[in-house]
């Protein structure tokens, strides 16, 4: 069984982050979409762990080979215990790149196991980040063309209470 990993912040999920999942779902037995979790960061998203997921959970139910998880460890450790022997990035820009290749070089060393392989973000989305997302979402604009339409609600919500 082919099983890859997806990792992330997924703070919140985008449908540029959906677009690659749908995409690496049909090239793998298995995608397990991961929530990483990065414990100098732990309490500075605009959704925690354990929401980020279920909103995850949510947009992906009806991909059958999708699985949601969250983990605190790093990246090359976990996909050891998942037997998973690629991960998955999505490349927007150039900009992306360096850092991505740096990380897969890394992750390589930790788990010479463990390959990368990068899809390109759809044309669509190049320009689609969380933060973009949440920084729309504080002057209530219009989520529609960003977000899956299952998670607009709670995006709303998160941030008005921030306001
Ligand atoms: P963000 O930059 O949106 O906070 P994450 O840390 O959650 O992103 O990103 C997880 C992965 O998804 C990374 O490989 C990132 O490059 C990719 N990704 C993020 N947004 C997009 C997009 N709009 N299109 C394609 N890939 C994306």
């Amino acid at each position: 069984m082919k099983t890859a990993i997806y990792p992330g912040s997924f703070d919140p999920v985008t449908l540029g982050h959906l677009n690659i999942i749908k995409r690496a779902a049909a090239c793998f037995d298995k995608l397990i979409v991961c929530v990483m979790i990065n414990s100098n960061k732990m309490n500075t998203g605009m959704f925690t762990p354990e929401e980020r997921v279920e909103l995850l959970r949510r947009v992906t139910e009806k991909i059958p080979n999708v699985e949601v998880d969250s983990s605190t460890e790093l990246l090359a450790t976990y996909a050891r215990q998942r037997r998973a022997r690629v991960v998955v990035k999505g490349l927007r820009a150039v900009s992306d790149f360096e850092q991505e290749v740096q990380m897969a070089i890394v992750n390589g060393k930790l788990n010479p196991k463990l390959d990368t392989m990068f899809l390109p973000s759809s044309e669509k989305y190049t320009y689609l980040s969380s933060s973009v997302v949440k920084e729309m979402a504080r002057y209530g604009a219009d989520l529609s063309d960003f977000i899956p339409r299952e998670i607009i609600e709670d995006v709303n919500r998160k941030a008005a209470q921030s306001r």
